[in-house]
């Protein structure tokens, strides 16, 4: 029995070391960071109110659609074509 003073809150954070993210246990796996199919790897965190997700494979995932990988590349925003003009008809 050793309850030590271990009271640090284990709070998430992106910016700390996220090296190896390769903590899936989804199946199928997620895809890695390196795949072309990156964003289909399922959310681990949502943060809409400050315009990002992070993904299962360490990809994190703006709202603008531009990406952070885990080895720091950023890919820019790749908006889908149509989505320009949002225009309600009242
Ligand atoms: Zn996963």
């Amino acid at each position: 029995m050793n309850t030590s003073a271990s009271r640090g809150t284990d709070v998430p954070t992106i910016t700390t070391q996220r090296k190896n993210p390769s903590m899936c246990q989804h199946q199928p796996p997620c895809p890695t960071a390196e795949s072309a199919d990156r964003e289909a790897a399922l959310l681990a965190a949502h943060h809409p109110e400050q315009g990002w997700s992070l993904l299962c494979n360490g990809v994190l995932l703006f709202e603008d659609t531009g990406e952070l990988l885990p080895n720091g590349e950023i890919i820019a925003p790749h908006r889908p074509l149509g989505t320009s003009q949002v225009m309600t008809a009242a």
